[in-house]
């Protein structure tokens, strides 16, 4: 064979794993369907602003070796992710914390927000909770649920909070003390130079072939490498022969704005229902920029249909069973190991991802 390996997809998990196999003298050729390296990490300078053009990425992490390893790639800026919420003319900080609670009700103190999370959620009898809704109202209760949590979430999932598995809202922090950090992470921000260059740099070096899908590719190369590392969809993959996995998709309505600043944060939410975006971006704020213009991308969320990008996998118990049965496929595999977000269907954020990569150069 020509390679040790065929990487399918060039975006972190494919760009880590090629990385350190070069490093350990192994011949990869890395593939990717569209035409750029990056994945859903990929970002587009224009005119000093770099633009997300798959979703606002942030960094962050506890894992210091991850830390340690992605600094080699790039230096990080000290941006903290500390989004605001609107829900009609009211503004929250996020994540759920004393800013949010005394905002919300008029309060000061932890003692008086719990005891008014405490009376909302009295009635409701919940102990184990089963689903998001009964997870989101036993840790904030009934206010917060329904102005910050419910629109947001139903429109993102597009499916109702009973539907939806509780570990979604656990992803952000709940804290009775006024701190307005998005993430709990020891170490957090975001790449001077952006992400982009970071898997250029991982891929120096490397045989990088772009706009070639996965099929057309074997169809015209046959079988070129001792293994396949496929970071696709793993339904896909299969021709979706136990059933199409679910994922949401997202459109991103993007707009230059002849003004310094429009909205004075990264990100806003817009958690009611009736605004049918999810949530705005200004792109130059990840960066602390100066530009006399601004980039701004307004975030809308869908069901994946063929043909759209995957970005969420829906794992709920319905989906995480179907993938079970193409995990099963996959361990009979020989010669193909599936790997990152759409490979695993799980909701890894990018730290996970590199781990994972790690992980598997050091299984292999
Ligand atoms: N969420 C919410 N209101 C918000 C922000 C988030 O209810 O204003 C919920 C929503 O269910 C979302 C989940 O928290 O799916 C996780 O949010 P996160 O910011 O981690 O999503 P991501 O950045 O991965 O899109």
């Amino acid at each position: 064979m020509k390679y040790d390996y065929l990487v399918v997809g060039s975006g972190l998990f494919g760009a880590v794993f090629a990385h350190e196999m070069k490093k350990r003298g192994k011949k990869c050729l890395v593939i990717d369907k569209r035409e750029h390296i990056g994945g859903n990490i990929y970002c587009e300078d224009v005119d000093g602003i770099r633009v997300h053009k798959y979703g606002a990425h942030i960094f962050h992490t506890s894992n210091r070796q991850v830390w340690d390893y992605i600094n080699q790639f790039a230096e990080f800026n000290h941006y903290v992710n500390s989004p605001i919420a609107k829900y009609r003319d009211e503004l929250y900080n996020l994540p759920f914390n004393m800013n949010t609670f005394s905002k919300m009700w008029g309060i000061s103190t932890p003692g008086e927000a719990q005891e008014i999370i405490a009376a909302q959620i009295a009635d409701l009898g919940i102990r184990e909770p089963q689903n998001l809704e009964e997870q989101a109202l036993s840790l904030v209760g009934t206010d917060v649920y329904q102005k910050l949590i419910k629109g947001y979430t139903e429109k993102q999932w597009g499916r109702d909070c009973r539907e939806l598995p509780a570990f979604i809202i656990k992803r952000l922090p709940l804290r009775f003390i006024y701190d307005n950090n998005y993430f709990n992470d020891r170490y957090q921000g975001i790449p001077v130079g952006g992400y982009t260059r970071i898997i250029e740099k991982m891929l120096e070096g490397i045989e990088v072939r772009l706009g070639v899908t996965y099929r057309a590719f074997v169809e015209k190369n046959g079988e070129v490498a001792d293994r396949v590392i496929y970071t696709g969809m793993i339904d896909e993959y299969y021709d979706y022969k136990l059933g199409v996995l679910e994922y949401r998709s997202v459109r991103f309505e993007t707009e230059r704005l002849e003004m310094e600043n429009y909205q004075g944060n990264a990100v806003v939410n817009y958690t009611e229902r009736e605004v049918p975006y999810t949530r705005i971006i200004e792109h130059k704020h990840f960066e602390f920029g100066r530009q006399p213009f601004t980039i701004i991308s307004r975030e809308y969320s869908s069901e994946w249909r063929k043909g759209d990008e995957p970005y969420y996998p829906v794992n709920n118990d319905k989906n995480n069973e179907l993938f079970e049965g193409y995990r099963n496929l996959a361990e009979k595999e020989s010669r193909v190991i599936f790997g990152g977000r759409l490979g695993n269907y799980k909701y890894y954020d990018m730290d996970k991802v590199i781990e994972a990569a790690l992980q598997l150069v050091s299984s292999l």
